[in-house]
């Protein structure tokens, strides 16, 4: 019995572990939605903590992870967290679809559609799971602002580039999604997160804030220009001068961190713009 019970336990690590399409890891989500709760006003506040779970403990960023832990038992949304390109180019119509090509399901079409189904927060007859539609929301913004999470269908997003990370050997996708961030809370942060979201929140000016948060009026999300930003981004930095099996270190690291990090702080003030935008009504009215 014992002995069953470990290799349930055993098979259980390796599916956690599986490395495809995880977008930020833990951290990445959890700074990005840190940095989102700066920027929510009181009237958004008070609607997140009504919709979060209790396990959330009254914090939006522990659940900002959520969503990568159920893709294995809500199977149907595992595409949700990227969308794959031919080339070094998006477009909505041609790429956001599952790989049976169902239409809208890819992280675009989950963002704008979460969206719309918080729009009936106070709303008796919503037949939707509202705080699970917030935990996806919070989660693909973050994942759309990963710029591999919007890579090229022949590598899958640089999960199939196999590289070193200094020494240890992992693929490029999980570069992105971890091991950058990893690297720099170990050498400039004393692997202490909160000093790396300080610092991260720091750096947004005020301009940098409004021209990222562009699209207060509209009533549906930016999500498609995100993407698009990643793609390009993901081919002009992500991709660029890496070759297969090649050592990535400290002159990939010093020139992509600042990448990283301004995605994340993108993500969190463009989280809070959409949140706030569904939850705040006297918002739109005022601007
Ligand atoms: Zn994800």
């Amino acid at each position: 019995m014992g002995l069953i019970l470990l290799f349930i336990v055993f098979l259980i690590s390796i599916f956690a572990r599986a490395p495809t399409g995880e977008a930020w890891g833990k951290q990445g989500h959890f700074m990005t939605c840190k940095i989102a709760e700066k920027y929510l006003t009181e009237k958004t506040s008070k609607a997140v903590l009504d919709l979060l779970p209790e396990i959330a403990n009254g914090e939006l960023a522990s659940v900002c992870a959520w969503a990568d832990e159920v893709r294995f038992r809500y199977r149907w949304s595992s595409h949700l967290h990227y969308i794959n390109t031919p080339d070094c180019t998006y477009k909505f119509s041609r790429d956001c679809h599952d790989n049976k090509g169902v239409k809208d399901r890819c992280v675009v079409g989950a963002i704008n559609n979460y969206t719309e189904q918080l729009r009936s927060y106070g709303d008796s007859s919503s037949g939707y799971n509202l705080t699970e539609s917030l935990m996806f929301l919070v989660h693909f913004v973050g994942d759309v602002h990963q710029p591999l999470h919007v890579g090229l269908e022949a590598d899958e997003g640089g999960n199939t580039i196999i590289i070193h990370w200094y020494r240890r050997k992992t693929n490029l996708h999980h570069v992105w999604d971890s091991n950058i961030i990893e690297t720099a809370l170990k050498d400039f942060y004393r692997n202490d997160q909160s000093s790396m979201i300080e610092a991260i929140s720091k750096n947004i000016t005020d301009s940098d804030a409004d021209s990222w948060d562009n699209c207060r009026n509209k009533r549906v999300t930016c999500a498609n220009n995100y993407a698009l930003e990643s793609i390009h981004l993901s081919c002009n930095y992500a991709y660029k001068d890496v070759e297969e099996n090649a050592t990535l270190g400290d002159d990939y690291f010093f020139s992509r961190l600042p990448v990283v990090e301004k995605r994340i702080a993108q993500g969190g003030v463009r989280l809070a713009a959409i949140l706030n935008q569904i939850f705040d009504t006297s918002l739109v009215e005022i601007i």
